[in-house]
């Protein structure tokens, strides 16, 4: 009897199991159906879901939360354009992924085959790298180089090709396991460039001498696990910091040096800013006047050395988060300076930071009803705080509620808020919740999203009721993108000028009886006293759950926080 042959399919599901993957995320169909059900086989835990636009949403906030590269599967064609989605999400905010997609017969392209496209140009712009395995022996190292280089250097999108009638090709049982091995054995990441030691001396010179410094950190931080070493730095030299909003719980906002509270008087300010994982983009507003002074200078830490060239800052900082923030602290230790309670520019930053909190205290302490976004949120908020620790990975996602989120809800504990992030992409909660629950499954959930944000990719409540995921999900329900019809009386107007706003939905919508359509809990809840209630039920039951909270329509504004966007 001949030795036992094996597919492409097989050998792929072999190649990521041996390779270390754990979780797959994805829409299984033509031609990779078996793929997702031999790795499954293999010990790989598969999460299947209605539409790939999702399912890498899930794959890239997976990447964030472990460092791991999330694994995105799809089918060809169409598959493979609703995945790009997830890839671009990923390579836009550097996150690790890789999405796998079936392809069409190689012999047929060009002629019109079953969901034929030339995938590789389709992902270009949207990857570090990709490849095609032609043939089923590459298949091993195929996999190998997509999943090291998603997290080598800047962490990002890449892709793998996987043609159906290489899916189809075999090969023996022994000739799989030496392909297997010499992959192995030719992984590699790359080295991450040792930061100069005069540099870091610079950088904690500017620091010292520093009337006004600042610490700025991002999620590139958070990725880094640089919680430990932030830590350090801020309390050994007193300098008071910001986070970006997904910085947020590296180090908790109720620190005494946290200047979120004081964000434009710290930006304005300061004059020595130590920007560690988050780029001077749009939501730093580019490090430019008005928001920042001219003359600040920054000293920026990131791993990719085209970012700080982007950038020009005083002085850059190659290099892993941890590790640069970790030499900084052995450089200050043998030379420590404290900036202290009394200096100036902490207590002046500490001052603004109580006056905003009180002003915005007493608009939170009201009770409105129909609820604007404030009273439920401080509802939220209360009930997040009260459920302690392992705190709760928050997803945030639309215009008013993720703004509003932003500022009201607390954040304790690093990499437990996830939201639409630096393409501000909308539609990602359901599938950041459902990669929350699996990246850290002590943790519970809490999805607090605009009715359009969850709109989105509603359906995928089927999804966290078939794995029981500890998901809560509550929905701002105002009827529409930023809520209720907010024309002007010249824009309504012409043949279809009776049709819904282009900015409304349905108004008042079941959302909670979508999820109780699978067999989840749905509430739907109008006042304070039943939001209290839903929530403490959820958070003690851990289970799938929709809390649909209706929102006076014209309650926030049109954009959000960006009107001047619009
Ligand atoms: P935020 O949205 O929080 O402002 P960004 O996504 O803009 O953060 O920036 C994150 C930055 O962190 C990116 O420029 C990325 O290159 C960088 N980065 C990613 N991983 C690391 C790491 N391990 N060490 C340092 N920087 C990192």
């Amino acid at each position: 009897m001949g030795e036992q042959l094996i597919d492409g399919n097989v050998l792929a599901a072999k190649a990521l199991a041996k390779f270390g993957v754990l979780h797959m995320f994805g829409v299984v169909g033509i031609p990779v159906t078996s793929l997702a059900t031999r790795a499954v086989s293999l010990g790989v835990r598969f999460f299947a879901f209605h539409n790939e636009q999702s399912a890498g949403y899930a794959a890239s906030a997976y990447g964030y939360l472990t460092g791991r590269p999330g694994v995105l599967l799809t089918v060809s064609g169409p598959g493979c354009v609703h995945g790009l989605a997830g890839l671009s999400n990923a390579m836009a905010n550097a996150w690790p992924v890789i999405m796998i997609s079936g392809s069409c017969d190689q012999k047929d392209f060009g002629r019109g085959d079953f969901q034929e496209l030339d995938q590789i140009e389709a992902v270009r712009p949207f990857s570090k790298l990709s490849v095609k395995a032609k043939d089923i022996r590459e298949i091993p190292s195929c996999v190998a180089q997509v999943l090291d280089r998603a997290i080598s250097g800047r962490p990002g999108g890449c892709y793998l090709d996987l043609p159906s009638d290489v899916l189809h090709q075999k090969v023996t049982e022994s000739e799989a396991e030496k392909l297997l091995l010499e992959a192995e054995k030719e992984r590699r990441r790359e080295e991450i460039p040792r930061v100069q030691s005069s540099k870091i001396e610079e950088a904690v010179s500017l620091l010292k001498h520093a009337e006004r410094p600042l610490i700025v950190f991002g999620k590139g931080a958070a990725y880094a696990r640089a919680e430990g070493a932030l830590r350090k730095l801020v309390e050994s030299t007193g300098i008071p910091f910001l986070p970006t909003p997904m910085g947020k719980g590296l180090l908790p906002d109720s620190h005494e040096l946290a200047a979120t509270a004081a964000r434009s008087l710290v930006i304005g300010k300061c004059d020595v800013a130590l920007v560690v994982g988050a780029r001077l983009n749009w939501l730093l507003h580019f490090g430019e006047p008005p928001k920042w002074s001219k003359d600040v200078k920054f000293i920026l830490v990131d791993v990719s050395e085209e970012e700080i060239e982007l950038r020009k800052p005083h002085l850059g900082l190659v290099g892993d988060a941890k590790e640069v923030l970790e030499i900084i602290n052995r450089e200050i230790k043998d030379d420590p300076f404290c900036l202290g309670k009394s200096h100036p520019w902490v207590e002046a930053i500490s001052n603004k930071a109580k006056e905003n909190v009180s002003k915005m205290e007493v608009q939170l302490a009201k009770e409105i009803v129909p609820f604007n976004f404030l009273t439920p949120m401080r509802i939220i908020r209360d009930a997040i705080l009260a459920y302690g620790s392992p705190a709760p990975i928050v997803v945030s996602e639309g215009a008013n509620t993720m703004d509003v989120g932003r500022s009201v809800l607390i954040q304790t504990e690093p990499r437990t808020r996830l939201d639409a992030g630096t393409w501000g992409t909308m539609g990602v909660g359901l599938g950041y919740c459902i990669a929350a629950s699996v990246a850290s499954p002590d943790r519970l959930v809490v999805a607090v999203e605009g009715d359009s944000g969850f709109g989105f990719s509603a359906i995928e409540v089927e999804t966290l009721v078939r794995y029981q995921l500890p998901v809560v999900v509550i929905v701002f329900n105002n009827g529409g993108v930023y809520g209720g019809d907010r024309r002007s009386p010249e824009e309504v107007d012409g043949p279809f000028k009776d049709d819904p706003a282009p900015t409304s939905f349905v108004p008042n919508a079941g959302y909670h009886a979508l999820i109780e359509a699978f067999g989840g809990k749905g509430y739907l809840v109008g006042t304070p006293q039943e939001l209290k209630s839903a929530l403490s039920e959820t958070f003690s039951a851990r289970k799938p759950a929709v809390i649909n909270v209706i929102i006076d329509p014209y309650a926030g504004a049109e954009s959000g926080r960006l009107q001047h966007k619009n």
